[in-house]
């Protein structure tokens, strides 16, 4: 699995920033930078060691303090990217970055930091600067660099959790930025998460591919068509690893590499190499065999050259083999470089326990376990607090160290076994204690990997496509409007809440002409124009889907009706700008409550009168959409007589005198709507 091409090439972009600068030190005026007069083409066209020379001497020339913080901020990247970052890190101490000059502090920060997590905090603050100051790509790419980071010292939540804030707060124009951060949490997603992350993150790949070639198909000045290219095949070759490494579903994976093996890319080689692995497990063995014949035709690029890569494919290559060849050694397999990713290790070590040789099996259990305890473990130990908690982590532990004994002592058994040259049976039961134990050990790392999945999943309260808080935001923040409203009403028994919940109109209409992308825009806009129609104290959640929920603070059931309108207005008053569509006209169908519903001091009544509201917009729906509908109590007195109302049609309830109706529908003059086209 590879990240996208952009996160190495980030040199060259300090000199670019300076225009951006903003006034900061008494003594310097960043207005005054961009004043400067440009860089003497000369410098451009001088090697690495010639760069340095010319700047030094500039530097012992310069006077104005404008000109002297621009040469030293060009000597600083110069150094970085020249891999001199203790001279670098200098510079930075000499002549600290100024507060605006985002990607200088950023540099600074990383050769300056004495530790991990200082460098996190540090970073933190500059993403909330960046972001005080209205830049929000500069903020979305510094979080996508800092859950790289975390991924890599594997604070798995950590990173997620940064990804899915990048993701968020990414501008939705800058198509560049949205498909690279899509393709890295993609790729964290995909080696790190769970099947539902795995599957997430091909969800992810796919629309950063969409984005790609979009952009692809108009074509703007400054296009980088090769690059767009290149990430498109990217996209596919990433999408096919996961079926073949975490999914293990091969058909989809080799359709995947297809894509990638029509055209000259420096994923040639793994591609091919990839495609006869899953055509072999598949059972075709002679189109693997035409895979492999082609590796060794035209896959040799400078990517796969590299002794790594090399070695890995040609332990694959091996393992295909395999399938029609018993007689074919596992050389490459058994001595893979230690730089190999943990991803490739993994699997392959966990090809190996599948094989049909005992002595193979053992290499490839043994390989795990190492790779268990010197590379996982340190990993899950050093991980910050925020990702497990410390009772866990000795759990865990006393697992391995229960399981390391068992290994140890089966060891020396099947040695003893093997030096009193007893039946090999023995040594069968010994490996199957073995397999046993290992798939223990898997197992405890895969439920690792849920949890971190599911903690993170619990700890996100926001969601990433409308900015809305979710379900759960609700959940925690409902109860302090409920216990509002109790105090309120000893003194203003007026003071009640609305439980609206609304839905979009034929929203799946929309999705089916115009495509999700516009779908998601509608989410979004109506999120927004919502949002401006409601105030602070309203909690305002998408409750999942194109439903969302709606709390306010009210004074009765008129303010009720009020709101209703007041939503069904906005979302009909004006046809939503899509781009790249005409515009279109969207409504929205609203059902509402009033709590208090009953008398009583449960506060779990909450939930069902959601579910009431819920039942109100249904009955709008089956009256012709684009309007309210309000329940309001006749003579339930107790939460099952919630229930039975919710258990029936809701015009049975109001025929059997449980709750009324007022609904938009008998005032015609509200409705506004234009039905969409078909
Ligand atoms: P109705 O008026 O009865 O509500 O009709 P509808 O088409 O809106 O109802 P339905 O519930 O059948 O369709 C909802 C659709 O919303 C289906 C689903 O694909 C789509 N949807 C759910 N979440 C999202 C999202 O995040 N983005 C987009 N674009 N579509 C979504
Ligand atoms: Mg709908
Ligand atoms: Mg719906």
């Amino acid at each position: 699995m590879f990240p996208t091409a952009a996160r190495a090439t980030v040199a060259g972009v300090l000199l670019a920033c300076l225009a951006w600068a903003l006034p900061a030190r008494a003594q310097l005026d960043y207005a005054e930078l961009s004043r400067l007069p440009p860089f003497p083409e000369e410098f451009e066209a001088l090697d690495d060691p010639g760069r340095l020379l010319w700047l030094r001497s500039a530097l012992a020339k310069a006077s104005s303090p404008a000109e002297v913080y621009r040469l030293k901020r060009v000597l600083f990247s110069e150094l970085y990217y020249a891999g001199q970052e203790e001279t670098a890190s200098e510079i930075c101490v000499e002549s600290p970055p100024l507060r605006e000059d985002l990607f200088y502090r950023q540099q600074c920060i990383l050769v300056t930091a004495a530790d991990f997590a200082t460098a996190q905090q540090q970073l933190a603050a500059l993403v909330h600067d960046a972001r005080q100051s209205g830049r929000d790509a500069a903020a979305a790419q510094i979080l996508s660099d800092m859950a790289w980071e975390q991924s890599k010292q594997g604070d798995i939540a950590a990173a997620f959790e940064s990804y899915e804030t990048a993701l968020s707060i990414a501008p939705a124009d800058d198509l560049e930025l949205l498909s690279t951060l899509m393709m890295d949490t993609a790729t964290n997603y995909i080696v790190n998460g769970d099947e539902t992350y795995v599957r997430r993150g091909i969800e992810l790949l796919a629309r950063s591919r969409e984005q790609n070639e979009q952009a692809l198909r108009n074509p703007g000045p400054d296009l980088d068509a090769a690059l767009l290219r290149d990430n498109i095949l990217l996209t596919h070759f990433n999408t096919g690893i996961a079926y073949a490494l975490h999914l293990f579903d091969y058909a989809k994976a080799l359709s995947s590499f297809e894509q990638v093996n029509q055209a000259e890319s420096p994923y040639l080689a793994s591609s091919l190499t990839f495609s006869a692995l899953s055509a072999a497990e598949l059972g075709q063995y002679k189109r693997a065999r035409r895979f492999l014949e082609r590796v060794e035709a035209e896959g040799s690029s400078y990517f796969s050259e590299r002794p790594v890569v090399k070695g890995y494919l040609g332990c694959y290559q091996q393992l295909t083999r395999r399938h029609w060849d018993a007689a074919q050694p596992l050389s490459n397999c058994l001595s893979l470089d230690p730089e190999t990713t943990i991803e490739v290790q993994l699997d392959v070590y966990r090809r190996l326990t599948e094989i049909d040789d005992p002595a193979i099996q053992l290499a490839g259990l043994k390989a795990l376990k190492s790779l268990f305890f010197e590379r996982l473990e340190p990993q899950l130990r050093g991980r910050g607090s925020s990702a497990a908690s410390n009772t866990e982590l000795v759990r865990l532990q006393r697992e391995s160290d229960l399981k390391s004994v068992v290994l140890r002592q089966q060891e020396d058994l099947q040695r003893e076994r093997e030096e009193a040259n007893t039946q090999r049976q023995n040594f069968f039961i010994a490996l199957t204690i073995l397999l046993l134990t290992l798939a223990l050990l898997i197992a405890s790392q895969l439920r690792q990997k849920k949890r971190l999945a599911e903690q993170f999943e619990r700890m996100s309260v926001r969601d990433a496509l409308t900015q809305l808080g979710n379900r759960r935001l609700l959940e925690q923040q409902i109860d302090r409007e409920l216990a509002h409203v109790a105090r309120a009403r000893r003194t203003d028994p007026g003071t009640a809440l609305g439980i609206f919940v609304f839905d979009i109109d034929h929203f799946k209409r929309i999705n089916d002409t115009y495509g999700h992308r516009a779908g998601d825009e509608v989410l979004v806009e109506l999120a927004r124009r919502v949002g401006l129609a409601t105030r602070e104290s309203d909690l305002l959640v998408r409750w999942g889907g194109e439903e969302f929920v709606f709390v306010a603070r009210v004074d009765g059931e008129a303010r009720i009706r009020q709101l209703a309108q007041r939503i069904v207005r906005a979302v009909n008053g004006e046809p939503f700008a899509v781009s790249g569509h005409p515009p279109l006209q969207v409504t929205c169908t609203v059902g509402a409550v009033q709590f208090p519903f009953i008398d009583t001091d449960n506060l779990q009544v909450w939930t069902r009168l959601v579910s009431l509201a819920d039942a109100a917009l249904y009955h709008g729906k089956s009256l012709g959409r684009n309007g309210w509908v309000i329940v309001s109590n006749r003579s339930v007195d107790s939460l099952e007589g919630i229930d039975r109302v919710l258990g029936q049609p809701l015009s049975d309830a109001v025929a059997a005198g449980a709750v009324s109706v007022q609904t938009s529908f008998d005032e015609p003059t509200v409705q506004a709507f234009t039905p969409l086209p078909q």
